[in-house]
């Protein structure tokens, strides 16, 4: 078995990569657990000059990755540009704040447990395994290295196997940046044998993002081997339009927020949940703004939406739609396979869902949104609650007792009010229920792969 990049704009397969053999693997993971221990002996201050020297390198290659980014997993070649100035900015902010964020932090009043001294210090775990998906093939693996570089705890990439030229210049990028050999490495396995790294004794945890089945495989493995392990799934993210919403603002954003990436964020909103005041004026200008995004070639600078990055992807994104549209449900825009080579599948809207359809429990990863009408408060919560995800969501209104109810109420790792939904660095991310465990980001974030070390003193 071998990896490969294939450009979905036409299908082509451009190259391949063999897979490592079990003793390639085994140095691999040697030279990881020689990294932990060089790691341990570095300062906050020289990783976080390293590490700012991986946002210069990212900063100053940037036509070049995006561009390989964009031929190997078709996203516009503006948006892969601006996935690296994220990756860059995120470097900087952890260079910036690790050391704060990981700083001891001693008990005020040490005589309440009869110490002289009580404080947690936060030490690295050790060689982290990061099982990562191609749909931010850069941002999904720095938003993890970053922090666990910072805290001093060496990474292994097992990239997913459609993006391995991307896998292959992150694999360089650290040790490239000055960090010690062995830093933040590649892994070239097959999904299979994640398990078997997980068990290895060299790998002290495990962080995957990617889709639900994964996740319980990973899940799975790392409680087999008593690992912690951080778990960023998919998600199928209410986006509430009520009555007294900026109207105009929340189409904008819907369409944004449903196709950027073409369609296949975890974050997307993926499921309109609008209030019949508004319905009527919300289904007839989200569905022109959604039918006149110009889909073509990604490395054309006006180009908004371009192919599914796989074969496989769009083939299930068709089964969906096409399940909806047989069980009663109406498509307003696209909803069939253009022909020509390539996964392309165009921006699509569907009403008249019902709970027999795969859409209202599935997460849909393409440009395609459910538009669902209620007719209270009561039924947009309860609707945006009837799904087995928790990762994000949105709430449109101008009525703050209304968004205040939303928030409490919203069963997500994040709600967004009037705005779309997104990652920063200072703000953790991740997601409850079937979305995973853990967060990422921000402070919460980098100590996710510390030992959180409690010590006493007489
Ligand atoms: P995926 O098929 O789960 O793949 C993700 C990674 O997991 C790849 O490296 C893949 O390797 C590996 N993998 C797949 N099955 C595995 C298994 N049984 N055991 C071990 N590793 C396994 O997901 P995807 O299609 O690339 O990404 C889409 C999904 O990721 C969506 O559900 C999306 O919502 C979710 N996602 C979540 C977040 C978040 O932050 N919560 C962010 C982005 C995406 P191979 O490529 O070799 O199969």
């Amino acid at each position: 078995m071998s990896l490969a990049t294939v450009n979905p704009a036409t299908g082509q397969t451009l190259d391949t990569y063999p897979l490592m053999t079990p003793a390639e693997v085994d140095a691999a993971l040697d030279r990881a657990a020689a990294a932990a221990a060089a790691l341990r002996r570095t300062t906050f201050a020289q990783r976080a000059g390293w590490l700012t020297a991986a946002a210069d390198l990212l900063d100053a290659e940037t036509a070049a990755v995006a561009a390989t980014v964009t031929t190997e997993m078709g996203k516009p070649v503006t948006a892969a540009r601006a996935e690296v100035a994220k990756c860059a900015a995120a470097c900087r902010y952890y260079a910036a704040h690790a050391e704060e964020f990981l700083a001891d932090a001693p008990l005020a009043d040490p005589g309440q447990v009869g110490a002289a001294r009580a404080w947690v210090r936060y030490e690295p775990l050790g060689p982290v395994l990061a099982v990562m998906p191609w749909n931010f093939p850069l941002w999904q693996v720095l938003r993890f290295a970053a922090p666990a570089l910072m805290a001093g705890n060496p990474g292994v990439l097992k990239h997913a196997s459609n993006v391995p030229r991307t896998a292959r210049y992150l694999g360089k990028l650290f040790t490239r940046a000055g960090f010690p050999a062995g830093s933040f490495g590649p892994l070239w396995v097959a999904a299979d044998t994640v398990a078997d790294v997980i068990a290895d004794p060299r790998i002290a945890a495990v962080t995957l993002t990617g889709s639900e089945g994964a996740g319980r495989s990973v899940g799975g493995a790392a409680g087999r081997a008593l690992k912690k392990v951080v778990l960023e799934l998919g998600g199928s993210d209410p986006f509430l339009v009520l009555p007294s919403a900026d109207l105009d603002r929340a189409v904008d954003v819907a369409v944004t927020a449903r196709c950027q990436n073409n369609g296949q964020s975890c974050i997307a909103a993926k499921r309109f949940v609008v209030h019949s005041a508004v319905y009527p004026r919300f289904v007839e200008a989200f569905t022109a703004r959604m039918a006149a995004l110009r889909v073509g070639d990604p490395m054309e600078e006006d180009t908004q939406v371009g192919p599914l990055a796989t074969e496989s992807g769009r083939a299930e994104v068709a089964a969906q739609v096409d399940d909806a549209r047989a069980h009663g449900a109406q498509v307003r825009c696209g909803g069939t396979v253009p022909d020509r080579p390539g996964w392309w599948y165009p921006p699509t809207v569907v009403t008249g869902l019902t709970p027999a359809m795969r859409m209202w429990r599935e997460e849909v990863f393409g440009p395609v949104a459910g538009v669902y009408e209620v007719d209270s408060l009561d039924a947009a919560l309860a609707l945006a609650d009837d799904t087995p995800f928790g990762l994000g969501a949105a709430v449109w209104t101008r009525d703050e007792d209304e968004a205040a109810r939303c928030v409490r109420e919203l069963t997500a790792g994040a709600v967004f009010v009037n705005g779309m939904t997104t990652s920063y660095p200072a703000l953790p991310f991740g997601g409850v229920r079937h979305s995973g465990h853990g967060r990422e980001l921000a402070a919460v974030g980098i100590r996710e792969f510390c030992n959180a070390k409690t010590v006493w003193q007489a």
